[in-house]
């Protein structure tokens, strides 16, 4: 006889009763169950038919299950009838959860099929799928804790649910057109309409019109994608003027629109169905207005069967962006949406746990995550050592925070991107569930070392031991925690914003880490920032006060206007600005010089214009511009010069784009290697926003491997602000506990 614990995606995804038809059809006996450990089976039986058994177990679980980990431990015999699943006790909570998943193949073909008791039923749901965290209100994973408490099982569905060999065997959300949630389709001011709610929808979308759909973590706002007014009345209203929107069309077109690879596909494919940023294809039929000067498209597949009924009859592109206003988080309730769209298209299965869906870009041969939420949170990061139970409350452009306890740590699905009232109120509400979900009772907080942070604050009024983290301290932190390094490293740190310890705006560095400790080895010089965070928004101006103080009187943007002009020579001679080392900002400046965009309306915006002009490829024959590294410091200034000069002498731009990007990688693998003379080590951790640049990063990584460093960089986490929380926690976790806290 044997005892498994089996670790993973192990729970609400059918897992328990696959366990329970694999042990019967083996004719085993003992019983399944959800522990604190994980899921635990007792099976007895043949050695022979145990070994098959655990065989099946490791190759054919369900799709949605991911194992992790699976332990066998010898037991002593006891007699069991047969083979049964075990009720769940109350004390677990923590693995419980599941992320949402997209709809599965088995429910599609249900759906489609006129004969079936759920055809067109557009809440199809089995345990291989359908929503799980945005449903839940409360631990264990049961029914009665979940928005479908409202709904009434009848007698179909219900058999299902209770018989073991059904494929909706304690599938919570299960429904059916009878027992089940009901569409709506509503005007302007919330007037239901007659007539069929899918139909509806598709008309009013082809002749231009808003509608706001919901989904699964919230309202998307869709409109059509080949459409510019129905684009520009949607950018208009979400006060959007050019930030790049995602396109959802049916699996059949999405070759149409970018290229994608097979790996690819399986990411647009997956149970998580995320946002994938790929290359655009030539000539396609979206609006040049969905993502304006960006050869890349965000695309996402149908991943409900809403979506399904949508997009699978006709050549739709949606335009789907999160349903919210401004940077509020989004959208459960139709009502906050009154004034933003024509139409919605709505229902009665209530959202409780807003989540809005996740992004990742992928290059040739990395794949970065630029949101992660929808599909897969809550799902934990398992650590390396055991924490003492953590609140990281996170920062300030990409809030997101990570609670821990042991080996686990949760981190948050994205919460907003400013912070107002509502965003700070999402936040809380998220954060007081994920310590009841999850038992969790922090004893220690950590947060950013920026005084002014929404999330610095709320970290002060908890009244825990606290550790104020440097920003790249915390970025380098949070990609050692997900590769379990523990030891020293060395830490490349490129990024927009973050509050150094001398109370400059750090952004490009070269660290020294360990533990809850770092050296500053080398930075970018310091240069000017006027005007604080509204400076950002002006790349010109960030551009003009770098030449000035620099005294290089070519390149200058020719945007900026002589008031502007006279209110920065003031500002940077009289010494009233911030100093920044951010690489951030570097990219901004020289953006700016080439004149691609002397004001920006979103994060990064420049920055993408620069690394779009290199056209994914930075040739043998660029050139590398001059640069200094001192014992501290990479000079930058003279490459500053040498692109005013480029200019100047009518260079192409691209070229020059070129140039820049191959400087950086040259001074990058330069210092890197003094700071492994330096300090005689070896693995190098690559974070920060900057690091969003796939042709940045992944030239980076493969000089850098020439080199014989030991690379990592994130694979399942942000780079961005969006997992700084989780370095946050470690680093806190090592200060207080060398503290004997
Ligand atoms: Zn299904
Ligand atoms: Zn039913
Ligand atoms: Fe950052």
């Amino acid at each position: 006889m044997k005892k498994l614990i089996i670790n993973g995606i192990v729970q609400g995804v059918g897992f328990r009763p696959f366990v329970y038809n694999t042990a019967r059809k083996l004719e085993l006996r003992g019983y399944v169950c959800n522990s604190n450990a994980g899921v635990e089976v007792i099976v007895s039986g043949s050695e022979e038919r145990i070994q098959r058994f655990i065989e099946r177990i490791r190759h054919h679980a369900p799709a949605a299950s991911n194992i992790t980990e699976m332990e066998a431990f010898e037991l002593e015999e006891v007699h069991f009838q047969d083979f049964f699943i075990k009720a769940s006790e109350n004390s677990m909570g923590s693995t419980l959860i599941s992320p949402d998943l997209s709809v599965c193949t088995n429910c599609l073909q249900e759906m489609f099929d006129k004969d079936d008791k759920r055809y067109a039923h557009p809440f199809i749901n089995c345990t291989n799928c359908g929503p799980r965290y945005s449903i839940i209100k409360d631990t264990p994973y049961d029914r009665k804790m979940t928005s479908m408490d409202r709904f009434r099982l009848c007698s179909y569905c219900e058999g299902e649910y209770t018989d073991p060999q059904n494929r909706r065997f304690h599938a919570q959300p299960v429904a059916c057109p009878q027992c089940g949630p009901k569409l709506q389709f509503l005007d302007r001011n919330l007037k239901p309409l007659a007539g069929d709610c899918i139909e509806n929808t598709i008309d009013k979308l082809k002749a231009g019109y808003i509608v706001a759909i919901k989904g699964i973590g919230g309202f998307h706002f869709a409109c059509d994608a080949t459409n510019d007014a129905a684009i520009s009345k949607l950018r208009d209203r979400k006060n959007r003027p050019h930030k790049p929107l995602a396109v959802m069309c049916s699996e059949r077109n999405i070759g149409k629109i970018v290229h994608v690879s097979d790996e690819e596909m399986k990411l647009l494919r997956s149970m998580a169905a995320p946002i994938v940023i790929l290359p655009q294809e030539d000539k396609i039929p979206i609006s040049r207005l969905v993502a304006p000067h960006n050869p890349t498209l965000g695309v996402f597949m149908p991943y409900t069967p809403i979506h399904y009924q949508l997009l699978e009859d006709n050549d739709l592109y949606l335009v789907m962006t999160s349903g919210n206003v401004n940077d509020e988080p989004i959208a459960t309730d139709e009502k906050e949406l009154i004034g933003m769209a024509d139409f919605f298209l709505t229902h009665n299965r209530e959202i409780l746990n807003r989540n809005d869906d996740s992004v990742i870009r992928t290059g040739s041969s990395q794949k970065v995550i630029l949101r992660r939420s929808r599909g897969y949170v809550p799902t934990p990061l398992r650590l390396s050592f055991p924490t003492i139970p953590t609140l990281a409350t996170g920062a300030e452009v990409k809030i997101a925070f990570s609670i821990s306890h042991d080996k686990l740590l949760y981190l948050s699905p994205y919460i907003g991107a400013n912070n107002s009232k509502k965003v700070a109120d999402f936040y809380d509400e998220t954060v007081a569930k994920y310590r009841h979900w999850f038992k969790i009772e922090p004893e220690i907080a950590a947060c950013d070392l920026h005084p002014d942070f929404m999330t610095t604050k709320y970290a002060e009024s908890l009244g825990l031991p606290l550790l104020k983290v440097q920003h790249h301290h915390a970025h380098t932190a949070a990609v050692m925690a997900e590769h379990h390094l523990n030891e020293p490293v060395l830490g490349i740190s490129y990024d927009g914003t973050g509050y150094g310890s001398d109370g400059a705006i750090w952004g490009g560095e070269i660290l020294y880490v360990e533990a809850d400790r770092f050296d500053r080895l080398f930075h970018l010089n310091y240069m000017p920032l006027c005007g604080g965070d509204e400076s950002i928004k002006h790349p010109d101006r960030i551009a003009f006060a770098y030449l000035y103080q620099s005294d290089i009187e070519v390149g200058i943007p020719p945007s900026i206007s002589d008031l502007e002009k006279k209110i920065l020579t003031k500002m940077t001679d009289s010494g009233n600005y911030h100093q920044t080392s951010s690489m951030g900002r570097l990219f901004d400046c020289i953006a700016a010089m080439l004149g691609l965009h002397c004001s920006v309306t979103f994060e990064a915006q420049a920055a993408m214009a620069l690394e779009f002009l290199c056209q994914n490829t930075i040739p043998e024959n660029s050139i590398v511009y001059p640069y200094e590294i001192t014992d501290k410091e990479i000079i930058v200034l003279p490459m500053i010069k040498a692109i005013a000069r480029e200019i100047e002498n009518g260079v192409q731009k691209h070229k020059i784009a070129r140039n820049f990007h191959k400087t950086i990688i040259s001074f990058t693998l330069e210092a890197a290697k003094k700071a492994r003379q330096k300090t005689g080590i070896n693995k190098i951790v690559l974070s920060g926003g900057v690091m969003q640049n796939v042709l940045l990063l992944e030239n980076l990584m493969a000089i850098l491997a020439k080199n014989h460093f030991e690379i990592y960089t994130s694979a399942m986490l942000p780079n961005n602000d969006g997992a700084i929380s989780v370095g946050q926690a470690m680093i806190a976790n090592y200060h207080f506990k060398e503290r004997n806290f």
